[in-house]
Order: C-alpha cells, then structure tokens, then sequence
C-alpha cells in the first residue's frame, strides 16, 4: 500500500526541513521524500496537499480518555476519534481512570481498546503511587513493560516530598519521565478559580498561584538532587515558569506543556459562572498568561498538551462549587494554537511543529515518531493555516461537550490526520467554515 502526498510544504524540525517536498508513504512507513518535480511512483493513492503544511503527526502528552469505568464521559475510541479529528495522531492518557492506571494489565487493556478503535495511538501514563493515593509505589517497571511511556498521579500530586523523591530515584531507574501536576493542596484546597481580586469579587473561593510554585520549586529541586527527568503539567503561572526557565539553565532535567486554555483565557471569563470556564490549575491572571506567552517565545515552554478532560452535560450541570474541573480540548486546540499563537507573530510554523510533535515525541521517549525521517513511522498531520472555520459542539466526535469554545472563529485547522499510513481523518467542507 503506497500513498504519495503531493504538493505539501513539509516541516520536519529534526531534518531542518522547511520547504516543498512530496512524501511517499510505504507499508505504513515513511519511504522517501521526493522533489516536487521528480518523478513519483503511479500506483500510489494521491492525497493532494497544495497550500498545507505537512508536519510529523501531533501528540498531545495529557488527555483523560475516562476509559476503564466512566464510559459516559468518554471512551478510548471516541476519544481516539477526537484526537483525530483535532488533528493528534497519539494521545498519552492520564491514569485516573477506575480503576487507576497503576499497573500493566491496565495499561495494556488501554492500548488494545486504542487498538482496536484504530484512529490514534494511545501511550499511556501510569500512575506514580498505587490508586495514586501517595503512599505505596506502583510497579512502574511492569507498567513500562506493558506499554506506559511516563508515571503521574496528575490531579492527585504526591503530597509527601519523601515519597516523590523515591518515587523519583524510581521512574530514572526504568527511564521514565515523572509527570508532575504542582499543587500544594493545603494551598488550594476547596478553590475553584484563580486567587484574586477577581474571585473575591464573584464570592468564588481562590486557588493562590503560590500552590503551582512551591510544589514546581520542590520537584525541580528533587529532580535536580535524584537526576530523575521531571515533565511538568499544564504549567499556567508566572512563578512556577521562573522556576522551570532557572532550573534548565542550571542544567536541571526538567520540561513542561501548556494547555491552549492558558494560553489563550484569562479568569475574567469566569465572570458569567459558565462551569466550563473551571478547570485545574484555573484560568489565571493577565500577568500570568503574559508570563505564558513570554515562555512560549522563549523556549521555556516545551509542549502544547490539551489537558482533554470530558466530563457529562448533567455534571457540569451543577453550580460553579460544585462542577468538576477540566473541559475538552482535541478538537479546539490546534484552531486556538494558530489563531493565538501562529497568526499573532509569537510562534511560526516550525516552531508549532516543535511544540505539537517533536518535542513530545522526545519527551516521552516515543521512538520513530515526531519525525518524518525516512524509515520513521508514517504519522502525519496536514495542517491549513489559513482556513478560516467555526467550532461546533455538535460537529465534536467527543461523547461530552463541556468546552468554553463553542462557535469560536478560528484561521488555521488540521485538515488530515494520518496514522501509520493510514488516513484516519480527512476534514470535509463544513456548512459553518466561513
Ligand atoms: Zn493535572
């Protein structure tokens, strides 16, 4: 099976690649890349990419595909139909599934499922302590093995700084990035949003940005003591990027993501009390996102990671107190990263590329791919910068629908996703693209 794109401007960061070639994809693979007015095999599928940019496929480091045991959020596969559709040839899912992701039969039953859905790849995270209740370790070796490319326990960080460090001098041993959601929750417990004038102000109880700093500044002074490679999560403040910049010019072994959320909203758009404006960490202050975009520019921010949290119509229901935190984001974040990012002169293309896919692809240690190397695996993702499209909830393949960019215009969208060769999505003319 041979699939030739044509007439693509192709990015490819870990070859210096940055003009028009096209890609001839073999057995799943990519077979070679052929000058735009060199002769191409004629018994391949064509998939014509004029005007698009061709990029190694994207990866989004932090989803929660809800799958074993809260189906009527999200499932591997429609979550996997999701990423597709936003653009992500593989998704790392998070382990606060239920049961946890803590051990290998877990992870592999997720792996399968992704398998067989057969539109992403799925390498999951596995949790850092036994039902991520910080007080026993998980058999991380076994995870590995069985597929798990990273530990956390996300939402749950481990509060005790005894047990992350073993847990750190544990994850180098079997060369796993230890992804670090910082929250000091005797900070932050009970908050909804960001701690400020603003949540004053609604009568909403704050979240200090100091909660995200002091546990950042405790893992990077972990990680610098045990070696360990700390990857830290949905980075969103001002403190907690000073500490992540000082730490890797001291040689540090640490990395971090942003979300497109935090990078894009600031806590004022709480202001209605729209549930899907909750998530955690909260929507910080203008101060913090400028810190944000200053990191983007600057390289201290490794990744765009979606943070992809589905949660049911009825759940996010509730009042503000009460609604849980996270919103969806698969199919919103490479529209948000071109018409935030791209179109405003911080980032450019190559740049993007790095965020969505080479970066996480070295992060994760996830061989062959974030690369379109010849002989690498053929995931690859056709972007349209210039396509001008409004999101619709009801367009999403998502089973839930808790996002706060609901008939958002965006410039810029992923047209095509393939994966292994494979063309799992090719975008369709839409009655709402402007
Ligand atoms: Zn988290």
């Amino acid at each position: 099976m041979k699939l030739l794109i044509t007439n693509g401007h192709l990015i490819d960061p870990t070859e210096n690649q940055n003009s028009g070639k096209n890609l001839l994809i073999e057995d799943g693979r990519v077979a070679a890349w052929i000058g735009q007015n060199e002769s191409a095999p004629e018994d391949a599928e064509v998939f014509d990419a004029s005007g698009m940019i061709v990029a190694p496929g994207f990866i989004d480091l932090h989803v929660h595909l809800r799958e074993p045991g809260q189906e009527h959020k999200e499932t591997i596969a429609s979550g996997c139909a999701a990423a597709a559709a936003g653009g992500w040839t593989s998704v790392c899912p998070m382990p606060n599934t239920q049961p946890i992701n803590d051990n290998a039969a877990i992870t592999r039953y997720m792996i399968e499922q992704a398998e067989r859905a057969g539109l992403a790849n799925v390498f999951p995270v596995g949790a850092i302590t036994k039902e991520s209740s910080g007080s026993e370790l998980a058999e991380m070796g076994e995870m590995k093995a069985a597929g798990a490319v990273a530990v956390s326990d996300d939402g749950r960080p481990v509060p005790n700084a005894g047990m992350m460090r073993r847990a750190m001098q544990y994850a180098k041993d079997f060369d796993l990035p230890v992804v670090d959601h910082c929250e000091d929750k005797s900070l932050s417990s009970g908050g909804v949003m960001h701690e400020g004038k603003l949540s004053l102000l609604l009568g909403l109880k704050g979240m200090p940005a100091l909660a995200e700093e002091i546990d950042a500044v405790r893992d990077i002074i972990l990680a610098k003591e045990t070696g360990a490679h700390i990857h830290i999560a949905h980075i969103s403040t001002k403190g907690a990027i000073e500490a992540v910049r000082r730490a890797k010019n001291e040689g540090i072994n640490v990395t971090c993501e942003v979300t497109p959320h935090h990078f894009t909203l600031i806590d004022s758009a709480v202001e209605g009390y729209d549930t899907n404006t909750k998530m955690s960490p909260p929507l910080r202050s203008e101060e913090h996102l400028e810190a944000i975009i200053e990191a983007i520019k600057d390289g201290t921010i490794d990744a765009i990671a979606t943070d992809h949290a589905p949660h049911h119509a009825d759940e996010k229901a509730l009042e503000y107190d009460s609604a849980p935190f996270g919103i969806t984001g698969l199919e919103t974040a490479i529209g948000l990263a071109f018409s935030e990012l791209v179109h405003k002169g911080i980032v450019d293309l190559v740049r993007l590329v790095e965020l969505c896919s080479t970066n996480p692809a070295k992060i994760f240690r996830l061989k062959e791919r974030g690369t379109l190397k010849a002989g690498s695996i053929a995931d690859i993702t056709i972007l349209d910068p210039q396509l001008e499209w409004t999101y619709k909830n009801s367009d999403s393949k998502s089973k839930s629908r808790n996002t706060p960019f609901d008939n958002r215009n965006f410039t810029g969208a992923a047209v095509a996703t393939i994966v292994g060769g494979k063309i799992v999505y090719r975008r369709e003319l839409k009655e709402n693209d402007l």
